[in-house]
């Protein structure tokens, strides 16, 4: 069997938040708290939660913008926590990330041919016709034409802005993307056809994308795995179609009732959560959903929930599932 391009274990990274008179007071923060995954090269794996579940957090340690407390990453093989800062600038190439408002990446003052050119000017040795060549190839190829080589990003609409990262993204011929909520800043109009276009980018390059969002109906359309994070750990993880035909974890329950249902027939009830994440500064003891969940039972306030295996493929944090094996 293949080795997948991406492992994690176990990866953990608590911040310590200073407070008080010169800063004095520390806090420690645990915003992620064993998270252990795996990326076959080709697929999508998506991770959904709320805000503060610590899926950005997440993304920054496996592209090392932060070094992770505890735990290991595997890209390729490589243990990315081992490189050198030199080593994990040029393995940066192959792993790309594209960030929900595009605008916040795509400096105002350069025009499109300059936004797409600049990864290739550090990293590729390229004539200027080359280059031009090669930036107009990255523009037809997310949909755009020629003429956005002039263009500066006041002047693209959020979906152009985010085609011109998303050319920036594959300039240098990435294996793996980092996609953190592309398409949450869109018009709805605009987020399918950026969905599809990333799909189709997908099968082209065969590409491996970690696809973040809050919204479980988006994953439904590109992802192969999805895993469920709350409060910095990964409650339920199984394939994409199994988690729409059999949620199992009370969190992932609720979050699937509030997305949308194509099927006028559907008799899926709104289960509304009560409260928000608490703080990681703050855990809840045992399960940290325990203060929102409708099944909460004694031992949830006290004991942790071990991860178990309710079906082959389906991987669960939950006590209701605790007599499985
Ligand atoms: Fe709810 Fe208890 Fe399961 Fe946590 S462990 S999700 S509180 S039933």
């Amino acid at each position: 069997m293949a080795e997948p391009l991406l492992t994690v274990r176990d990866l953990s990274m608590t911040y310590v938040r200073r407070f008080g008179l010169f800063g004095r007071g520390a806090q420690p923060i645990r915003a992620l708290n064993e998270v252990s995954f795996e990326i076959n090269a080709g697929e999508t794996l998506g991770i959904v939660g709320e805000s503060g579940c610590g899926k950005s957090t997440l993304a920054r340690c496996l592209l090392r913008l932060l070094r992770p407390s505890a735990g290991s990453i595997l890209f390729d093989s490589m243990d990315l926590l081992a490189l050198s800062d030199d080593e994990m600038r040029l393995m940066r190439q192959r792993m790309q990330i594209l960030l929900q408002n595009p605008y916040s990446s795509l400096n105002p003052r350069m025009n499109g041919f300059d936004l797409v050119a600049e990864p290739l000017r550090a990293h590729a040795a390229m004539s200027r016709k080359e280059m031009s060549e090669r930036v107009a190839s990255l523009l037809v190829e997310v949909g755009l034409t020629v003429d956005f080589m002039s263009r500066h990003p006041h002047q693209l609409s959020g979906g152009q802005a985010q085609r011109i990262a998303l050319a920036r993204a594959l300039a240098l011929n990435p294996a793996f993307v980092i996609l953190d909520e592309p398409t949450s800043a869109l018009d709805v109009s605009v987020q399918a056809q950026i969905i599809n276009l990333l799909i189709r980018l997908q099968r082209q390059r065969g590409l491996t994308y970690l696809f973040i969002t809050h919204d479980l109906s988006v994953i439904q359309h590109i992802s192969d795995r999805v895993a469920v994070m709350y409060l910095g750990k990964i409650v339920e993880e199984t394939s994409s179609e199994e988690v729409f035909r059999d949620p199992q974890h009370p969190y992932t329950q609720a979050l699937l009732s509030s997305t949308p249902t194509p099927d006028p027939t559907s008799d899926r009830q709104r289960i509304i959560l009560p409260g928000t994440v608490p703080s990681a500064a703050n855990p809840p003891a045992g399960c940290a959903f325990h203060p929102r969940c409708a099944h909460v039972m004694d031992r949830c306030r006290r004991v942790v929930p071990a991860q178990r295996n309710t079906k082959a493929d389906h991987r669960v944090s939950c006590h209701l599932y605790d007599s499985a094996q």
